[in-house]
């Protein structure tokens, strides 16, 4: 086994062009699960860990956007600009396992193994955001929901590196939710994201775990545009935050396995959509 353990981007992007099929390695809390375990023998590594570009983040001067390197630990959006900034990712972060993987683990690894399960997921997927990737003689930029094409499928080519991802700043409430067997170190058996978008008035909600991939529930947002005046708060019903769990419950596919049943699943995601759109209305 070939282990290159490059010291800045340039290096790794050579080394990724040299050898398109080599596995990179960010955090390793997945990879190494996977190896330990046998279902992945990967011959040669190219290891991310030692490049400080990936491990950064970046607020535009207008400041409508952040860039978040794919390096950068969990631990570092728990609280801080981040958090500030995109306090649902931040939400996120800090529901992911323990301190320790929230000190390794990255975004660019929850990108890399794409599970419907990866709790930064629904945040991206809801804040519809940009993941950039860049080979040694091009790069581009890629909509979440077109990178994520299936259960742990991505639409990364052999020798492109994501780089980070960038997503708006939005004035509105934002949270994030996840239920899972216990309450710390899980997986999640169903999450959901929400975004308030005051200006545009627009919500946006994703969720997690009850699908291939993060489902955007499209059909649900338009509706509730149409019932209620997104740009201010307004009164929400308990007939109509019921009826909008509900709605969101339909637009999820769950599947039952070895964590949960689909009944709970979608009855988990009514409950948190519902709940989160009761938080915005009261903050
Ligand atoms: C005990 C434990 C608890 C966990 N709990 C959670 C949890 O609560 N929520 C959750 O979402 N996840 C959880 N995970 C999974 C894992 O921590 C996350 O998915 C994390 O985001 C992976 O990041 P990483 O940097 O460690 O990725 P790695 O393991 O280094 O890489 C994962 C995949 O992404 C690819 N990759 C990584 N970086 C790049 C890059 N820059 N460009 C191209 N490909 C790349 C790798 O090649 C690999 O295929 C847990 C894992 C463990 C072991």
């Amino acid at each position: 086994m070939s282990v290159v353990v490059p010291r800045n981007l340039h290096d790794a992007l050579k080394a990724a062009s040299e050898n398109p099929s080599a596995q990179m390695i960010q955090g390793g809390t997945d990879l190494m699960v996977e190896i330990n375990f046998n279902h992945r023998k990967p011959t040669d590594i190219i290891a991310l860990r030692r490049i400080p570009e990936l491990r950064t983040y970046e607020i535009s001067k207008s400041s409508t956007h952040i860039t978040i390197g794919a390096g950068l630990p969990y631990q570092k959006m728990e609280d801080g600009e981040i958090a500030r900034f995109v306090p649902a990712l931040a939400q996120a972060a800090r529901t992911v396992g323990s301190p320790q993987i929230r000190s390794a683990g990255s975004i660019g690894g929850n990108l890399g193994t794409c599970s419907p399960a990866g709790d930064a997921l629904p945040v991206l997927s809801a804040l519809d955001a940009e993941i950039n990737l860049q080979s040694l003689n091009s790069s581009r930029t890629v909509s979440i929901h077109d990178f994520m094409v299936g259960v742990k499928r991505n639409s990364r080519q052999p020798g492109e590196i994501i780089v980070s991802t960038t997503m708006p700043i939005v004035s509105g409430w934002q949270g994030y939710s996840k239920v899972g067997v216990r309450n710390a170190m899980v997986i999640s058996v169903a999450s959901c994201c929400l975004v308030i978008d005051r200006i545009a008035g627009k919500i946006a909600v994703a969720l997690g775990a009850v699908g291939p991939t993060i489902i955007r529930c499209r059909e649900t947002e338009r509706w509730l545009a149409q019932q209620t005046d997104l740009k201010s708060k307004s009164i929400m019903t308990h007939s109509l935050l019921q009826e909008f769990g509900e709605r969101i419950a339909k637009e999820s596919k769950p599947i039952d396995d070895h964590r949960s049943t689909a009944a709970y699943r979608r009855h988990a995601v009514a409950v948190l959509s519902k709940r989160l759109l009761q938080r915005a209305n009261e903050k």
